[in-house]
Protein backbone atom coordinates (compact mmCIF):
# COMPACT_ATOMS: atom_id res chain seq x y z
CA UNK A 1 0.00 0.00 0.00
CA UNK A 2 2.79 2.50 0.77
CA UNK A 3 5.02 1.36 -2.25
CA UNK A 4 1.42 1.91 -4.22
CA UNK A 5 0.81 5.32 -2.64
CA UNK A 6 4.59 6.48 -3.28
CA UNK A 7 4.16 5.38 -6.80
CA UNK A 8 0.73 7.60 -7.32
CA UNK A 9 2.41 10.92 -5.39
CA UNK A 10 5.48 10.77 -7.80
CA UNK A 11 3.18 9.94 -10.79
CA UNK A 12 1.20 13.23 -9.80
CA UNK A 13 4.53 15.05 -8.86
CA UNK A 14 5.78 14.53 -12.65
CA UNK A 15 2.33 15.42 -13.93
CA UNK A 16 2.27 18.63 -12.33
CA UNK A 17 5.83 19.43 -13.01
CA UNK A 18 4.92 19.59 -17.02
CA UNK A 19 2.03 21.58 -16.08
CA UNK A 20 4.05 24.26 -14.44
CA UNK A 21 6.96 23.65 -17.37
CA UNK A 22 4.21 24.51 -19.79
CA UNK A 23 4.13 27.96 -17.95
CA UNK A 24 7.54 28.18 -18.35
CA UNK A 25 8.01 27.13 -21.64
CA UNK A 26 5.20 30.36 -22.40
CA UNK A 27 7.39 32.58 -20.70
CA UNK A 28 9.74 31.60 -23.03
CA UNK A 29 8.19 31.90 -25.79
CA UNK A 30 7.96 35.39 -24.54
CA UNK A 31 11.16 36.38 -24.34
CA UNK A 32 11.88 34.36 -28.50
CA UNK A 33 9.16 37.14 -29.34
CA UNK A 34 11.32 39.70 -28.08
CA UNK A 35 14.61 38.29 -29.77
CA UNK A 36 16.19 37.14 -26.67
CA UNK A 37 17.29 33.56 -26.55
CA UNK A 38 14.03 31.40 -25.04
CA UNK A 39 14.24 30.99 -22.04
CA UNK A 40 11.56 31.20 -19.49
CA UNK A 41 11.09 30.65 -15.80
CA UNK A 42 7.95 30.35 -13.01
CA UNK A 43 8.15 30.22 -9.20
CA UNK A 44 5.53 28.38 -7.55
CA UNK A 45 4.26 28.69 -3.91
CA UNK A 46 1.57 26.97 -2.58
CA UNK A 47 -0.16 25.34 -6.25
CA UNK A 48 0.07 28.72 -7.87
CA UNK A 49 2.33 31.15 -10.07
CA UNK A 50 4.34 34.00 -7.67
CA UNK A 51 6.77 35.13 -10.00
CA UNK A 52 7.75 34.87 -13.24
CA UNK A 53 10.30 35.86 -16.28
CA UNK A 54 11.40 35.71 -19.64
CA UNK A 55 15.26 36.07 -20.26
CA UNK A 56 15.37 39.80 -21.49
CA UNK A 57 19.14 40.85 -20.69
CA UNK A 58 19.65 42.39 -24.98
CA UNK A 59 16.12 44.49 -24.68
CA UNK A 60 17.36 45.67 -21.36
CA UNK A 61 20.96 46.20 -21.62
CA UNK A 62 20.72 44.36 -18.42
CA UNK A 63 23.15 41.21 -17.89
CA UNK A 64 21.41 40.23 -14.93
CA UNK A 65 18.18 39.78 -16.31
CA UNK A 66 17.72 36.13 -16.95
CA UNK A 67 14.63 34.87 -16.90
CA UNK A 68 15.44 32.84 -13.18
CA UNK A 69 16.42 36.27 -11.60
CA UNK A 70 13.50 38.32 -12.83
CA UNK A 71 11.22 34.88 -11.44
CA UNK A 72 12.64 35.04 -8.23
CA UNK A 73 12.30 39.14 -7.56
CA UNK A 74 9.03 39.49 -8.93
CA UNK A 75 8.58 36.29 -6.41
CA UNK A 76 10.06 38.05 -3.45
CA UNK A 77 8.05 41.23 -3.85
CA UNK A 78 5.00 39.11 -4.21
CA UNK A 79 5.61 36.84 -0.94
CA UNK A 80 7.43 40.04 1.07
CA UNK A 81 10.11 38.21 1.57
CA UNK A 82 13.76 37.60 -0.45
CA UNK A 83 13.64 34.04 1.50
CA UNK A 84 11.71 32.60 -0.99
CA UNK A 85 10.98 29.49 1.54
CA UNK A 86 8.37 26.52 0.37
CA UNK A 87 8.78 28.24 -3.09
CA UNK A 88 9.82 26.00 -5.85
CA UNK A 89 11.25 27.48 -9.34
CA UNK A 90 10.61 25.61 -12.88
CA UNK A 91 13.34 26.78 -15.53
CA UNK A 92 13.79 25.82 -19.27
CA UNK A 93 17.16 25.65 -19.38
CA UNK A 94 19.32 24.74 -16.61
CA UNK A 95 20.85 27.78 -14.53
CA UNK A 96 23.63 29.72 -14.97
CA UNK A 97 26.17 30.29 -12.23
CA UNK A 98 24.66 33.40 -11.31
CA UNK A 99 21.12 32.02 -11.00
CA UNK A 100 22.39 28.96 -8.99
CA UNK A 101 23.76 31.71 -6.52
CA UNK A 102 20.50 33.69 -6.59
CA UNK A 103 18.45 30.34 -6.12
CA UNK A 104 20.67 29.71 -2.93
CA UNK A 105 20.07 32.95 -1.53
CA UNK A 106 16.51 32.95 -2.09
CA UNK A 107 16.18 29.30 -0.43
CA UNK A 108 14.07 27.88 -3.05
CA UNK A 109 13.37 24.61 -1.75
CA UNK A 110 12.87 22.72 -5.53
CA UNK A 111 14.52 23.60 -9.19
CA UNK A 112 13.21 21.76 -11.98
CA UNK A 113 15.16 22.16 -15.29
CA UNK A 114 14.05 21.10 -18.47
CA UNK A 115 17.27 21.05 -20.87
CA UNK A 116 20.69 20.65 -19.75
CA UNK A 117 23.27 23.45 -21.00
CA UNK A 118 26.31 22.08 -21.76
CA UNK A 119 28.40 25.31 -21.81
CA UNK A 120 27.27 27.29 -19.16
CA UNK A 121 24.93 25.04 -17.12
CA UNK A 122 25.96 25.64 -13.19
CA UNK A 123 23.81 22.47 -11.57
CA UNK A 124 25.43 19.51 -13.71
CA UNK A 125 27.15 20.82 -16.65
CA UNK A 126 29.92 23.28 -16.60
CA UNK A 127 29.77 23.18 -13.06
CA UNK A 128 27.93 21.93 -10.02
CA UNK A 129 27.92 25.73 -7.88
CA UNK A 130 24.01 24.15 -6.35
CA UNK A 131 24.19 21.72 -3.33
CA UNK A 132 28.10 22.66 -3.58
CA UNK A 133 29.41 20.60 -0.07
CA UNK A 134 30.86 24.12 1.41
CA UNK A 135 26.76 25.33 1.15
CA UNK A 136 24.53 25.13 3.40
CA UNK A 137 21.28 25.14 1.73
CA UNK A 138 20.62 22.21 -0.26
CA UNK A 139 18.06 22.16 -2.86
CA UNK A 140 15.98 19.35 -4.29
CA UNK A 141 16.93 19.17 -8.16
CA UNK A 142 14.61 17.65 -10.71
CA UNK A 143 15.76 17.63 -14.90
CA UNK A 144 15.01 16.96 -17.96
CA UNK A 145 11.07 18.18 -17.74
CA UNK A 146 10.01 18.60 -21.19
CA UNK A 147 13.42 18.71 -22.03
CA UNK A 148 12.66 17.73 -25.73
CA UNK A 149 10.49 21.16 -26.30
CA UNK A 150 13.22 23.29 -23.80
CA UNK A 151 16.06 22.61 -26.18
CA UNK A 152 14.27 22.46 -29.46
CA UNK A 153 13.42 26.55 -28.82
CA UNK A 154 16.59 27.56 -27.70
CA UNK A 155 17.97 25.00 -30.67
CA UNK A 156 15.58 26.45 -33.67
CA UNK A 157 16.98 30.19 -32.27
CA UNK A 158 20.20 29.35 -32.67
CA UNK A 159 20.33 27.84 -35.98
CA UNK A 160 17.70 30.96 -37.29
CA UNK A 161 20.54 33.61 -36.20
CA UNK A 162 23.02 31.17 -37.64
CA UNK A 163 21.12 31.09 -41.17
CA UNK A 164 20.27 35.12 -40.75
CA UNK A 165 24.12 35.57 -40.17
CA UNK A 166 24.94 33.68 -43.66
CA UNK A 167 22.60 35.98 -45.67
CA UNK A 168 24.05 38.84 -43.95
CA UNK A 169 27.36 38.29 -46.10
ZN1 LIG B 1 21.25 32.74 -15.48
Amino acid sequence: MLIAGRCISLFAMSLSDEFWMEEALREAQRALALGEVPVGAVVVSEGRIVGRGCNRPLSTNDPTAHAEILALREAGTAIDNYRLLDCDLYVTVEPCPMCAGAITHARIRRLIYGAEDAKAGAVHSMLQLLNHPKLNHKVEVSSGVLAARCMHLVQSFFRERRSEGDNDR
